[in-house]
Protein backbone atom coordinates (compact mmCIF):
# COMPACT_ATOMS: atom_id res chain seq x y z
CA UNK A 1 0.00 0.00 0.00
CA UNK A 2 1.62 3.41 -0.68
CA UNK A 3 0.34 7.30 -0.16
CA UNK A 4 -0.28 9.99 -2.50
CA UNK A 5 -1.56 13.01 -4.31
CA UNK A 6 -4.47 13.40 -6.22
CA UNK A 7 -2.63 15.51 -9.10
CA UNK A 8 -5.65 14.96 -11.96
CA UNK A 9 -9.15 14.50 -12.04
CA UNK A 10 -11.01 12.57 -14.86
CA UNK A 11 -14.41 12.15 -14.04
CA UNK A 12 -13.97 7.65 -12.63
CA UNK A 13 -10.24 8.34 -13.06
CA UNK A 14 -7.62 9.83 -11.05
CA UNK A 15 -3.97 10.81 -11.42
CA UNK A 16 -1.95 10.33 -8.00
CA UNK A 17 1.48 11.44 -7.57
CA UNK A 18 2.86 9.00 -4.94
CA UNK A 19 5.68 10.27 -3.04
CA UNK A 20 8.41 9.30 -4.90
CA UNK A 21 7.79 10.87 -7.64
CA UNK A 22 6.21 8.26 -9.53
CA UNK A 23 2.64 8.86 -11.72
CA UNK A 24 -0.52 5.91 -11.29
CA UNK A 25 -4.18 5.78 -12.22
CA UNK A 26 -5.76 5.60 -9.35
CA UNK A 27 -9.88 3.86 -9.88
CA UNK A 28 -12.03 4.59 -6.85
CA UNK A 29 -14.10 1.34 -5.98
CA UNK A 30 -17.58 1.80 -6.02
CA UNK A 31 -19.99 3.72 -8.46
CA UNK A 32 -19.15 7.34 -7.14
CA UNK A 33 -16.31 9.02 -7.93
CA UNK A 34 -15.48 11.22 -4.44
CA UNK A 35 -12.22 12.19 -5.07
CA UNK A 36 -11.07 15.62 -5.90
CA UNK A 37 -7.50 17.05 -7.12
CA UNK A 38 -5.43 17.86 -3.69
CA UNK A 39 -6.67 14.84 -1.52
CA UNK A 40 -4.29 12.58 0.10
CA UNK A 41 -5.37 9.27 -0.61
CA UNK A 42 -3.56 5.51 0.38
CA UNK A 43 -3.74 3.06 -2.45
CA UNK A 44 -3.87 -0.37 -2.69
CA UNK A 45 -1.54 -2.72 -4.50
CA UNK A 46 -0.23 -1.52 -7.90
CA UNK A 47 -1.22 -3.07 -10.86
CA UNK A 48 0.06 -2.15 -14.70
CA UNK A 49 0.52 1.41 -13.06
CA UNK A 50 -3.32 1.18 -12.06
CA UNK A 51 -4.04 0.68 -8.14
CA UNK A 52 -7.49 0.80 -6.50
CA UNK A 53 -7.81 3.74 -4.04
CA UNK A 54 -8.83 2.33 -0.90
CA UNK A 55 -9.49 6.00 1.00
CA UNK A 56 -8.29 10.11 1.52
CA UNK A 57 -6.97 11.38 4.71
CA UNK A 58 -8.75 14.06 6.95
CA UNK A 59 -9.87 16.87 4.38
CA UNK A 60 -8.55 21.17 5.52
CA UNK A 61 -11.27 21.86 3.07
CA UNK A 62 -13.28 20.80 0.13
CA UNK A 63 -14.69 23.19 -2.63
CA UNK A 64 -17.46 21.92 -4.74
CA UNK A 65 -20.13 23.00 -6.34
CA UNK A 66 -23.91 21.95 -6.96
CA UNK A 67 -26.90 22.42 -8.01
CA UNK A 68 -30.80 19.99 -7.98
CA UNK A 69 -29.53 17.52 -9.50
CA UNK A 70 -25.64 16.97 -8.75
CA UNK A 71 -22.90 18.10 -7.28
CA UNK A 72 -19.10 18.46 -8.40
CA UNK A 73 -15.82 18.33 -6.81
CA UNK A 74 -13.48 21.07 -7.68
CA UNK A 75 -10.54 20.90 -4.66
CA UNK A 76 -9.56 19.22 -1.69
CA UNK A 77 -7.17 20.71 0.93
CA UNK A 78 -6.98 24.07 -0.96
CA UNK A 79 -6.01 27.25 1.22
CA UNK A 80 -6.74 30.06 -1.48
CA UNK A 81 -9.10 30.40 -4.17
CA UNK A 82 -7.53 33.04 -6.97
CA UNK A 83 -11.18 34.05 -8.87
CA UNK A 84 -9.45 35.09 -12.63
CA UNK A 85 -11.32 37.44 -14.51
CA UNK A 86 -10.42 40.05 -17.49
CA UNK A 87 -11.09 42.90 -18.83
CA UNK A 88 -12.50 40.97 -22.11
CA UNK A 89 -14.95 39.41 -22.73
CA UNK A 90 -17.08 40.64 -19.99
CA UNK A 91 -17.37 38.62 -16.61
CA UNK A 92 -19.99 37.86 -14.62
CA UNK A 93 -19.51 39.41 -10.47
CA UNK A 94 -22.25 37.18 -9.45
CA UNK A 95 -19.88 34.69 -10.10
CA UNK A 96 -17.51 36.11 -7.83
CA UNK A 97 -20.12 36.62 -4.97
CA UNK A 98 -20.54 32.47 -5.29
CA UNK A 99 -17.14 32.25 -5.30
CA UNK A 100 -17.12 34.12 -2.23
CA UNK A 101 -19.89 32.47 -0.55
CA UNK A 102 -17.77 28.85 -0.95
CA UNK A 103 -14.43 30.20 0.13
CA UNK A 104 -16.35 31.41 3.51
CA UNK A 105 -17.89 28.19 3.79
CA UNK A 106 -14.40 26.50 3.61
CA UNK A 107 -12.56 29.38 5.17
CA UNK A 108 -10.35 29.91 2.33
CA UNK A 109 -8.44 33.15 1.51
CA UNK A 110 -9.75 34.55 -1.78
CA UNK A 111 -7.42 37.01 -4.50
CA UNK A 112 -9.17 38.20 -7.62
CA UNK A 113 -7.00 38.24 -10.73
CA UNK A 114 -7.92 41.07 -13.29
CA UNK A 115 -6.03 39.72 -16.34
CA UNK A 116 -5.41 40.95 -19.61
CA UNK A 117 -4.56 44.83 -18.17
CA UNK A 118 -2.88 45.50 -21.76
CA UNK A 119 -6.15 45.93 -23.52
CA UNK A 120 -6.50 49.10 -22.23
CA UNK A 121 -10.06 49.70 -23.84
CA UNK A 122 -12.29 47.59 -21.47
CA UNK A 123 -10.03 48.70 -18.34
CA UNK A 124 -12.23 51.14 -16.46
CA UNK A 125 -15.57 49.19 -16.81
CA UNK A 126 -13.61 46.05 -15.42
CA UNK A 127 -12.39 48.19 -12.34
CA UNK A 128 -15.85 49.58 -11.86
CA UNK A 129 -17.39 45.85 -12.24
CA UNK A 130 -14.96 45.03 -9.29
CA UNK A 131 -15.87 47.87 -6.92
CA UNK A 132 -17.72 46.63 -4.74
CA UNK A 133 -15.24 43.57 -3.92
CA UNK A 134 -11.88 46.52 -3.99
CA UNK A 135 -14.50 48.06 -1.31
CA UNK A 136 -14.91 44.48 0.86
CA UNK A 137 -10.69 44.82 0.56
CA UNK A 138 -10.28 41.85 -1.55
CA UNK A 139 -6.97 41.81 -2.75
CA UNK A 140 -7.03 42.46 -6.72
CA UNK A 141 -4.29 41.90 -8.67
CA UNK A 142 -3.74 43.76 -11.79
CA UNK A 143 -1.74 41.60 -14.71
CA UNK A 144 -1.48 40.50 -18.14
CA UNK A 145 -0.55 36.97 -18.48
CA UNK A 146 -0.04 37.11 -22.23
CA UNK A 147 3.44 39.50 -20.79
CA UNK A 148 3.74 39.41 -17.53
CA UNK A 149 2.44 36.80 -14.40
CA UNK A 150 4.89 37.80 -11.82
CA UNK A 151 2.97 40.19 -10.09
CA UNK A 152 0.34 37.15 -8.35
CA UNK A 153 3.50 35.33 -7.32
CA UNK A 154 3.83 36.69 -4.05
CA UNK A 155 0.06 35.64 -3.71
CA UNK A 156 0.59 32.24 -4.38
CA UNK A 157 3.41 31.27 -1.81
CA UNK A 158 2.83 28.97 0.59
CA UNK A 159 -0.59 28.61 -0.55
CA UNK A 160 -2.59 25.35 -2.01
CA UNK A 161 -4.60 28.40 -4.77
CA UNK A 162 -7.14 26.55 -7.09
CA UNK A 163 -7.67 28.66 -10.13
CA UNK A 164 -11.62 29.99 -10.55
CA UNK A 165 -13.00 31.69 -13.79
CA UNK A 166 -15.20 31.50 -16.71
CA UNK A 167 -13.99 30.22 -20.37
CA UNK A 168 -12.23 32.81 -21.87
CA UNK A 169 -11.00 34.80 -18.71
CA UNK A 170 -7.09 33.73 -20.09
CA UNK A 171 -6.38 30.87 -16.75
CA UNK A 172 -4.85 28.82 -18.89
CA UNK A 173 -2.24 31.38 -20.31
CA UNK A 174 -1.90 32.13 -16.49
CA UNK A 175 -1.09 28.44 -15.81
CA UNK A 176 1.48 28.38 -18.41
CA UNK A 177 3.40 31.69 -17.44
CA UNK A 178 3.51 30.47 -14.03
CA UNK A 179 4.01 26.73 -14.58
CA UNK A 180 6.39 26.20 -17.44
CA UNK A 181 5.76 22.86 -17.39
CA UNK A 182 2.42 22.60 -17.02
CA UNK A 183 1.56 21.74 -21.30
CA UNK A 184 3.99 18.92 -21.32
CA UNK A 185 2.50 17.29 -17.80
CA UNK A 186 -1.10 17.49 -19.71
CA UNK A 187 0.91 15.33 -22.59
CA UNK A 188 1.96 12.81 -20.34
CA UNK A 189 -1.14 12.06 -18.47
CA UNK A 190 -2.88 11.91 -22.29
CA UNK A 191 -0.36 9.30 -22.94
CA UNK A 192 -0.85 6.95 -19.98
CA UNK A 193 -4.63 7.19 -20.16
CA UNK A 194 -4.32 6.51 -23.93
CA UNK A 195 -6.14 9.26 -24.87
CA UNK A 196 -6.47 12.55 -25.69
CA UNK A 197 -9.93 13.62 -25.49
CA UNK A 198 -9.79 13.99 -21.28
CA UNK A 199 -7.38 16.85 -21.59
CA UNK A 200 -9.07 20.09 -22.17
CA UNK A 201 -11.87 19.87 -19.43
CA UNK A 202 -10.02 18.44 -16.07
CA UNK A 203 -8.87 19.64 -13.06
CA UNK A 204 -5.01 19.05 -12.27
CA UNK A 205 -2.48 20.10 -9.48
CA UNK A 206 0.50 21.72 -10.02
CA UNK A 207 3.47 22.03 -7.57
CA UNK A 208 5.32 25.65 -7.87
CA UNK A 209 8.45 25.76 -9.42
CA UNK A 210 10.15 27.38 -6.20
CA UNK A 211 8.66 24.48 -4.32
CA UNK A 212 6.25 26.96 -2.08
CA UNK A 213 2.92 25.80 -2.50
CA UNK A 214 1.12 24.28 -5.22
CA UNK A 215 -2.01 25.67 -8.09
CA UNK A 216 -4.78 23.78 -8.63
CA UNK A 217 -6.56 24.74 -12.16
CA UNK A 218 -9.97 23.77 -12.30
CA UNK A 219 -11.95 23.89 -16.01
CA UNK A 220 -13.90 26.88 -17.09
CA UNK A 221 -17.48 27.17 -15.46
CA UNK A 222 -20.64 29.54 -16.58
CA UNK A 223 -22.79 28.40 -13.47
CA UNK A 224 -21.37 28.24 -9.51
CA UNK A 225 -24.55 26.58 -8.02
CA UNK A 226 -24.30 26.52 -4.09
CA UNK A 227 -27.35 24.39 -3.85
CA UNK A 228 -25.47 22.61 -0.46
CA UNK A 229 -25.70 25.32 1.31
CA UNK A 230 -28.81 27.33 3.77
CA UNK A 231 -29.96 31.13 3.59
CA UNK A 232 -27.69 31.70 6.42
CA UNK A 233 -25.01 30.37 5.43
CA UNK A 234 -24.73 32.54 1.97
CA UNK A 235 -26.02 35.34 4.07
CA UNK A 236 -22.35 34.48 6.05
CA UNK A 237 -20.57 34.65 2.79
CA UNK A 238 -21.10 38.24 2.75
CA UNK A 239 -19.16 39.91 4.91
CA UNK A 240 -20.57 43.47 4.84
CA UNK A 241 -23.79 41.60 5.80
CA UNK A 242 -22.43 40.48 8.80
CA UNK A 243 -22.76 43.74 11.57
CA UNK A 244 -27.00 43.94 10.63
CA UNK A 245 -27.33 40.04 10.69
CA UNK A 246 -30.13 39.61 13.55
CA UNK A 247 -31.25 43.66 13.48
CA UNK A 248 -34.16 42.70 10.74
CA UNK A 249 -37.88 43.39 12.31
CA UNK A 250 -38.05 39.96 11.37
CA UNK A 251 -36.07 37.04 12.40
CA UNK A 252 -36.44 35.27 8.78
CA UNK A 253 -36.45 38.48 6.82
CA UNK A 254 -35.45 37.93 3.58
CA UNK A 255 -33.92 41.23 2.83
CA UNK A 256 -36.62 41.33 -0.43
CA UNK A 257 -39.51 44.07 1.06
CA UNK A 258 -40.30 43.22 4.63
CA UNK A 259 -40.27 46.47 6.99
CA UNK A 260 -37.51 47.76 8.54
CA UNK A 261 -35.04 45.43 7.24
CA UNK A 262 -31.35 46.38 8.57
CA UNK A 263 -29.22 44.98 5.17
CA UNK A 264 -31.69 47.37 3.09
CA UNK A 265 -31.51 50.09 5.18
CA UNK A 266 -27.86 49.58 5.12
CA UNK A 267 -27.95 49.55 1.34
CA UNK A 268 -29.71 52.79 1.24
CA UNK A 269 -27.24 54.54 3.69
CA UNK A 270 -24.36 53.33 1.66
CA UNK A 271 -23.00 51.27 3.44
CA UNK A 272 -23.92 48.04 1.74
CA UNK A 273 -23.43 47.79 -1.96
CA UNK A 274 -27.09 47.36 -3.86
CA UNK A 275 -25.28 45.19 -6.50
CA UNK A 276 -24.24 42.76 -3.94
CA UNK A 277 -27.30 42.65 -2.46
CA UNK A 278 -28.95 41.94 -5.42
CA UNK A 279 -25.98 39.12 -6.14
CA UNK A 280 -27.30 37.28 -2.29
CA UNK A 281 -30.82 37.68 -3.50
CA UNK A 282 -29.91 35.65 -6.63
CA UNK A 283 -27.90 32.98 -5.05
CA UNK A 284 -30.58 32.75 -2.14
CA UNK A 285 -33.58 32.81 -4.42
CA UNK A 286 -32.01 29.68 -6.86
CA UNK A 287 -31.05 28.13 -3.45
CA UNK A 288 -34.41 28.13 -2.40
CA UNK A 289 -35.62 26.40 -5.67
CA UNK A 290 -33.24 23.94 -5.71
CA UNK A 291 -33.88 22.49 -2.07
CA UNK A 292 -37.46 21.71 -3.27
CA UNK A 293 -38.16 18.47 -3.49
ZN1 LIG B 1 -33.74 41.99 6.33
Amino acid sequence: MSDGVVTAAFGRHYEVTLADGRIVIGIPRGKKSIYACGDRVSLGQLHCNEAPILAHRPRTSLLYRSDQWKQKLIAANASQIVLVVATEPSFSPELISRALVAAAHEKLRCVIVLNKCDLTAGLEAARAELEPFARLGLPIVELSARLDASPLKPWLAGQTSVLVGQSGMGKSTLVNALIPEAAAATREISTALDSGKHTTTHTRLYPLPEGDGALIDSPGLQAFGLAHLTRGEIELGFVEFLPYLGHCRFRDCRHENEPDCAIRAAVAAGRIDPRRLAHFLAIARENESARLP
